[in-house]
């Protein structure tokens, strides 16, 4: 049970687009940590043609939420794996109370819990200009944007070479439906993690180093303090 005490467990909260993924990213290099997002595990399904991520498709393709059932067996079958030990940054997951309620019991069988959540804010019209530019890795799903964070050769993933492509649901409707999805169920999580004391808030606006120290010094405040 002891070595439980040194485990990290980040929950990153946020608008579609708020910078979840690539924050999570530079926070699981900096604290060695493990990214899971559910939204890149649905997405490696739809590749692979898996039945899960036919399923999970059609609710993808329309910006609403995959069923809890599915999406909670997904994360626990995910947590399974060794290389979850050192603590996880939790992205796109939970995204609604029943979801959280369920890490709460699936960290808890493993002598875990979640130590501290960061919600990461953004006003609405950046969220919107964010989402139409997104440029996708399809090979390591590293996040770039055709005017903020463009990549240095275009079309091509500066960390691994692989090719850059626009989302499926990065298309303007699918981007409302996402954006009322989530203000109707995900967004409630943050009066419901500020009501058990972990919950810190980061302005998600600036370069992507100043989020990245912003997140660092809000996890270091929440985990020391
Ligand atoms: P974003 O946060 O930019 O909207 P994600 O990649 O996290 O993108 O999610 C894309 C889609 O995958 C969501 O619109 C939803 O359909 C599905 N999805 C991802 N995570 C979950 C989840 N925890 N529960 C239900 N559906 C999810
Ligand atoms: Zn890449």
């Amino acid at each position: 049970m002891n070595s439980a005490v040194h485990k990290l467990n980040i929950v990153l909260l946020g608008a579609p687009g708020s910078g979840k993924g690539t924050q999570a990213d530079r926070l699981c290099e900096k604290l060695g940590l493990t990214h899971v997002a559910t939204g890149d595990l649905f997405r490696e399904n739809l590749r692979n043609e898996t039945e899960l991520g036919k399923l999970a498709k059609s609710y993808m393709d329309k910006g609403i939420l995959v069923p809890d059932e599915v999406t909670i067996a997904m994360v626990k079958d995910r947590l399974m794996r060794p290389d979850i030990e050192g603590g996880v940054v939790f992205d796109g997951f939970p995204r609604n109370q029943t979801q959280a309620e369920a890490l709460s019991a699936m960290l808890a069988e493993m002598g875990q819990q979640v130590n501290a959540v960061v919600y990461i804010r953004v006003a609405d019209d950046e969220i919107v200009e964010r989402l139409s530019g997104r440029l996708i890795c399809r090979r390591c799903q590293a996040s770039y944007h055709k005017k903020f964070n463009p990549p240095k050769v275009e079309g091509v993933c500066d960390v691994c070479g692989g090719e850059l492509y626009q989302r499926a649901d990065d298309n303007p409707e699918t981007v409302r439906t996402r954006l009322e999805t989530y203000k109707e169920q995900t967004a409630p999580l943050v009066e419901y993690y500020q009501k058990a004391g972990l919950l810190v808030e980061v302005a998600g606006e600036g370069t992507l180093d100043e989020v990245t120290e912003r997140l660092l010094a809000a996890v270091d405040g929440k985990v020391a303090g």
